[in-house]
C-alpha cells in the first residue's frame, strides 16, 4: 500500500495567441480542464503502475470536488479519506498558454490548506498500514509534517517532497524522510547553492543529506538525476533516457509516484535500479502532452 497525504488541483487552461493585458479580455483558442495537484499526481502514477492507494486530502463539495473523486476511482485509489468540505473550494489552477508556450498561472489552493490533524487522524489506520507514505508541501506543512510524523512512528519509509520549495523550511522535515526527492531549484532554494550540473547537484544533495535525510534525490530534468544516502553518502549521477520532450509538466511527479511504488513492492532493488526506472517512466511522460493523461501504465512498460 502506498499512502499519499497531499493536494488535489483542477487546472483550467486557456490557450491563446498571446497573454492578456491588465484589464484586457481576449479571445482564446481551446480549453480544457486537467487533473493536477502534486499528491494527487504522485498517487495517479503510482496507481498506474500497480501500487494499491490510498489518498488524503481534501477537495470541495462542489463539482470540480466530484470530479476529482472520480478520477481517483477510476484510477483505482480509494478514496475513503478523500474529504469533501464546504468551507473553501477544490483547489483550482487558471492557467493561460501562449503559442509560444510561455503562461500565466494563479493557483488558489483552497481545500487543499485545510487538510488538518483531524482528518490525519481519521486515516491513522490507513497511514499506518502503508509501505510507504508520500507528502509534499502544498498542503500546510503543519499537516505534512505531522503525517510525517505519523508514518515514521509506525515503521513506516516516508518519501517527501519537498514542493513548491520553502526557504525556511522546519529542519524537522529531513531527518522525518526516509527518501527526500526534490528538483534542481527546489534544491537551490533550500542549500543556497547553483544547481545545473550533475556535479553542482552533487554538493547540494550531501548537503540535504547532512541534514538528516536517510536518501537524497535531486532530479535534473533531460540530465536524470544525482543520489546519495547515509550508506553510500557519495553522489552518483543516474542518466535518464534521451527523449524528444513534448510536454515536461509533472514529469517530477511521474517519477516520485514510481519512486514510491518501486520503494514499496520492489524494496529489494538496489537505490540506483528504483531510479533507473523511475526515470524511464517519467522520461514516458514528457513524450506527450498533459500531466496525468502522459503517465504511462504497467502495460506501457517493458518486462
Ligand atoms: P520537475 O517536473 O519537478 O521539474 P524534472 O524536470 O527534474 O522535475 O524531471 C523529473 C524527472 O523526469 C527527471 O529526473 C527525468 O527522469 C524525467 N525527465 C524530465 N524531463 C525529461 C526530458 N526532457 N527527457 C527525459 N526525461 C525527462
Amino acid at each position: 500500500l502506498v499512502v499519499v497525504v497531499g493536494s488535489c488541483m483542477t487546472d483550467l487552461v486557456s490557450l491563446t495567441s498571446r497573454l492578456p493585458k491588465t484589464g484586457e479580455t481576449i479571445h482564446g483558442h481551446k480549453f480544457f480542464i486537467g487533473f493536477g495537484g502534486k499528491g494527487a499526481n504522485q498517487c495517479v502514477q503510482a496507481a498506474r503502475l500497480g501500487a494499491k492507494t490510498s489518498i488524503v486530502c481534501k477537495v470541495g463539495k462542489d463539482s470540480f470536488g466530484n470530479d476529482y473523486i472520480e478520477n481517483f476511482r477510476q484510477n483505482g485509489i480509494s478514496t475513503e479519506f478523500t474529504y469533501q468540505t464546504e468551507e473553501a473550494a477544490t483547489g483550482a489552477a487558471s492557467i493561460i498558454v501562449n503559442n509560444e508556450g510561455q503562461n500565466i498561472i494563479v493557483i488558489v489552493a483552497g481545500a487543499n490548506l485545510l487538510l488538518n490533524s483531524e482528518d490525519l487522524k481519521k486515516a491513522a489506520n490507513v497511514i499506518s498500514r502503508a509501505r510507504v507514505m508520500i507528502c509534499q508541501l502544498e498542503i500546510s506543512p503543519a499537516t505534512s509534517l505531522e503525517a510525517l510524523i505519523m508514518a515514521r512512528r509506525s515503521g513506516v519509509k516516508t518519501l517527501f517532497n519537498p514542493a513548491p520549495a520553502m526557504a525556511d523550511l522546519d529542519p524537522k522535515f529531513y531527518s522525518l524522510s526516509s527518501v527526500f526527492c526534490c528538483n534542481e531549484s527546489e534544491a537551490e532554494i533550500l542549500t543556497d547553492l547553483v544547481v545545473g550540473s550533475p556535479e553542482e547537484a552533487g554538493k547540494a544533495a550531501l548537503v540535504l543529506l547532512e541534514r538528516g535525510c536517510q536518501v537524497v534525490v535531486i532530479t535534473l530534468g533531460a540530465a536524470g538525476c544525482v543520489t546519495l544516502s547515509q550508506m553510500e553518502p557519495v553522489p552518483k549521477h543516474i542518466p535518464t533516457e534521451a527523449v524528444k520532450a513534448v510536454d515536461t509538466t509533472g514529469a517530477g511527479d511521474s517519477f516520485v509516484g514510481a519512486l514510491a511504488f518501486y520503494l514499496a513492492y520492489y524494496p529489494n532493488l538496489s537505490l540506483e535500479e528504483m531510479i533507473k526506472r523511475a526515470n524511464f517512466i517519467a522520461a514516458i511522460s514528457v513524450q506527450s502532452a498533459g500531466t496525468q493523461s502522459s503517465y504511462p501504465y504497467k502495460k506501457d512498460l517493458p518486462l
